[in-house]
């Protein structure tokens, strides 16, 4: 059953085997499968229950119902604009449905004997299937994915089809504002009516305020639930339960856990903060695009990125591109200038195609508190990184110039526009704050995964080291940048901590 704030109108007691906070890719499938293994089981979600009906593909509406700060969440110094979500069904409900395993030498860099390839295989094959994991067909790419194709092919760089989660889907392109078609195979079409169905009960609209211990176990949750308009409290609850799971993805989960004053001997909770942050280049092409009709990425790039070790910094590759796109608001964000100039932007903008270079980064930022519930990201890319998102930027636009775009624009706040490959060689490129939007969709590795309590926060179990009946299962537990999209892994350490839990 899933109750809402309509139904949690009064102060309620609860009592489960399992108590997981956070519904999205890994607290649905811990859910799931737990649910299934006849655990009672109880979710508790701060966002709200919404349905096909309740996606209306209005940014203005979607982006407060869908995003933490509305989708205004930025690193401590502005620099980054950093997407994750709320709702039952968390990030799932928004993100674009690629679907990638972590690679096998990420997985060996970590050199952990249990948490490796083969201990998450089966979980892999499990959702996969679950979710009718499938590459995208030829035929479903839209102009800009194929312009982006046309381009990757005439300079000879390596590149592919991408794989997907999506059934039924019509193509509308408005993925990112949730599904008005129901054609995402994720946690809210999935997993969560199947935990549901085996008897799991749902708490939306509610907050788990603090984790509150015995020794060296947790023995109960105490939660709030919120009118989702207003945010007023109606209510509190309290959840007892057998062992605790945290789910709340990589920066609400550490959070939680900060103000909970969970032991922490090394000051480690929250402190390793990747998030593959991104840079977009776009490309004025004579015909329309309309980058934003159809299924928004559908092949990748992958020349620039490896993950083999690197001899030196200078031989390393880290940057993965895709197709990117953005409805009204989100472009107009994104373009440069102001007033006539910016409008003559917009103007162009059913004429542009769109890459995004995203870094399989290096630096490690901090979340922390801020205030009660807000959250303090301190993350300032290093100039690796910076070095890497700009040879992202370099590369995006001889794509699209190859592709045949009449001028590439480098959207910094004096945008720079090139019409040649040979002038693009002559320019030089850097990434500073502030001087271009970037946008992180993939916070991870905030509560990681590793072989000691000194210089990790769980063990290969995903057991929390200092406390014996709490374990998380969300992208915080990765103990570095993967460098691909993240949905399958959370899922994946969904299924791979539940069956600890059991
Ligand atoms: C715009 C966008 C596009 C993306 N596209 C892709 C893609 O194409 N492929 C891909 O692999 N990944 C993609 N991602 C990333 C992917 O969706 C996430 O990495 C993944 O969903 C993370 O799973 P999770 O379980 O860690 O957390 P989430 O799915 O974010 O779920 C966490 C849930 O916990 C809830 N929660 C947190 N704290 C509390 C609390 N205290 N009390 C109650 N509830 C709480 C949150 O409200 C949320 O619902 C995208 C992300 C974004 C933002
Ligand atoms: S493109 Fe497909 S999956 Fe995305 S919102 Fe439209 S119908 Fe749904």
């Amino acid at each position: 059953m899933i109750f809402t704030h309509r139904q949690l109108i009064a102060n309620r007691v609860f009592d489960a085997d399992v108590c997981i906070i956070g519904s999205g890719a890994g607290g649905s499938a811990a859910a799931y499968a737990l649910a299934q293994a006849g655990r009672r089981v109880i979710v508790v979600e701060r966002g709200s229950f919404l349905t096909p009906k309740d996606f209306d593909q209005r940014e203005e509406n979607m982006f407060p119902k869908l995003f933490y700060d509305a989708g205004g969440r930025t690193t401590r110094n502005r620099a980054i604009r950093v997407l994750h979500g709320h709702g039952v069904g968390g990030s799932t409900l928004h993100n674009i449905n690629l679907c990638k395993r972590i690679p096998d030498p990420v997985f060996a860099s970590w050199e952990l004997p249990r948490f490796n390839v083969s201990g998450l295989r089966p979980h892999y094959e499990k959702v996969e299937k679950l979710l009718g994991v499938s590459r995208i067909p030829a035929e479903r790419m839209n102009e800009n994915n194929r312009l982006f194709k046309a381009g990757v092919e005439k300079l000879g760089y390596r590149g592919d089809f991408l794989f997907h989660n999506r059934k039924d889907c019509v193509g509308s392109g408005f993925c990112e504002l949730g599904c008005a078609f129901d054609a995402k195979m994720n946690a809210l079409r999935v997993l969560i009516p199947q935990a549901v169905q085996h008897g799991a009960m749902v708490l939306a609209d509610t907050r788990a305020l603090r984790l509150e211990r015995d020794g060296r176990r947790i023995v109960r949750v105490i939660a709030q639930t919120l009118h989702p308009e207003s945010g007023a409290a109606l209510s509190t609850h309290v959840i007892s339960a057998k062992t605790f799971i945290c789910a709340g993805g990589a920066v609400e989960t550490p959070l939680l856990l900060q103000r909970s004053d969970v032991p922490d001997p090394e000051s480690l909770v929250g402190s390793r903060l990747h998030l593959h942050p991104g840079v977009a280049v776009l490309g004025e092409f004579e015909q329309p695009v309309r980058s934003w009709q159809g299924i928004p990425q559908s092949y990748e790039c992958t020349e620039f990125i490896s993950f083999e070790p690197a001899p030196n910094a200078a031989a390393e590759k880290r940057i993965w591109m895709i197709a990117g796109s953005a409805h009204p608001a989100g472009a107009a964000s994104m373009l440069p200038g102001f007033g006539a100039e910016h409008a003559g932007w917009m103007e162009k903008l059913p004429r542009m195609a769109c890459i995004s270079a995203m870094v399989h980064d290096s630096t490690r930022g901090i979340v922390r508190r801020k205030g009660e519930f807000g959250a303090d990201l301190n993350y300032v890319l290093n100039s690796a990184d910076r070095a890497q998102l700009a040879t992202g930027l370099r590369e995006a636009a001889r794509i699209l110039l190859a592709a045949g775009a009449r001028e590439a624009i480098l959207p910094f706040v004096e945008p720079l526009r090139i019409q040649t490959a040979a002038q693009l060689d002559r320019l030089p490129i850097e990434v500073r704050d502030l001087d271009i939007d970037m946008v992180a969709v993939h916070p991870m590795s905030t509560v990681w995964v590793g072989r000691s309590e000194k210089d990790s926060c769980l063990d290969e179990s995903c057991r929390y080291w200092q406390l014996d009946n709490l374990l998380v299962a969300d992208m915080s537990v990765y103990p570095s940048s993967l460098g691909v999209p993240p949905q399958l892994s959370a899922y994946a350490i969904g299924f791979y901590a539940a069956a600890t839990a059991r």
